[in-house]
C-alpha cells in the first residue's frame, strides 16, 4: 500500500472499534441483562460519542469515502449513506428501547453496521470500483487509468507453451488465470482441444474462444 493510514487506525477509530467489540462479548452481553434501560442508555452514549469521534477525525482529515455493502464508492456526503455516517440516527432504534440489547431485538444484531471508511490511496488500490451514481464521487481519473491498460487479444487456438503462467481473462473482463496446460487429441470425431487455466472452473474446449492478456500501461496525453 501507500502507507496512508486507515482510518480504522487512528486513536479514535481505535477507541470507537474496542467499544463497539464490547457488544460481541459474551460475558459483556450478559451484564447487560442486569442494568437498567437508563444504564444501558448511559452506556449506549458513550459509544455512540466515541463513534462519531472517529467519524469526525476521519470527516476532518478530509481524505474520506465510504464503500457500501454492494462495493460502490460514495462520498460521506452521499444520502444514501447518511444512517451509516451520522451515529446518533444508527443507534437511534436502540436508544429509544434499550431492550433490544438484552435479547429482546427482533434483528439477530441489533448493534448497528458500521460503515467501511477509506481513503483515496485505499480506492485506488481497489481492483475493481464503482462510483454512487448518486454522489458521483470524482473518480475519473481512477477510471482512465484503467482505461490506460492495454490488451492482447487471441483466439485460445493461437495459446502455445510461450503463454504458460500468463495470466488470461475473457473479453469481459472475467479472470481465468495463469494458462497451465493446453493439449489437442486426435479422436475419432476429429481434433479435441483443451486449454486449462488455474482459476477457471472449466477449461476452455473450444478453440474459438476468445482471450486477452495485459500486455502493459498505454502512456496517457
Ligand atoms: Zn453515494
Amino acid at each position: 500500500m501507500t502507507g496512508t493510514t486507515s482510518p480504522a487506525d487512528s486513536a479514535a477509530g481505535r477507541a470507537a472499534a474496542a467499544s463497539r467489540a464490547l457488544y460481541r462479548q459474551e460475558d459483556y452481553i450478559r451484564t447487560l441483562q442486569d442494568l437498567s434501560h437508563g444504564e444501558l442508555r448511559d452506556q449506549m452514549k458513550e459509544t455512540v460519542s466515541l463513534e462519531k469521534a472517529a467519524i469526525q477525525e476521519w470527516l476532518d482529515s478530509g481524505d474520506c469515502y465510504i464503500i457500501s455493502l454492494a462495493g460502490k464508492v460514495h462520498l460521506p456526503t452521499c444520502d444514501s449513506m447518511k444512517r451509516f455516517v451520522d451515529r446518533d440516527s444508527a443507534w437511534f432504534t436502540n436508544l429509544r428501547f434499550p431492550q433490544r440489547l438484552q435479547g429482546e431485538s427482533p434483528d439477530e444484531d441489533p448493534i448497528p453496521v458500521w460503515p467501511i471508511l477509506r481513503t483515496r490511496a485505499q480506492i485506488e488500490a481497489m481492483p475493481r470500483r464503482t462510483a454512487c451514481p448518486l454522489c458521483k464521487p470524482d473518480l475519473a481519473h481512477l477510471d482512465k487509468a484503467r482505461r490506460a491498460i492495454t490488451w492482447t487479444y487471441l483466439p485460445a487456438r493461437s495459446l502455445n507453451s510461450k503463454h504458460f503462467s500468463t495470466e488470461f481473462r475473457l473479453p469481459n473482463g472475467s479472470l481465468l488465470g495463469a494458462l497451465t496446460r493446453i493439449s489437442t487429441v486426435e479422436t475419432i470425431d476429429g481434433l479435441l482441444f483443451t486449454a486449462e487455466f488455474e482459476h477457471a472452473e472449466a477449461p476452455v474446449t473450444d478453440p474459438d474462444t476468445e482471450l486477452m492478456y495485459q500486455t502493459g500501461m498505454r502512456a496517457l496525453a
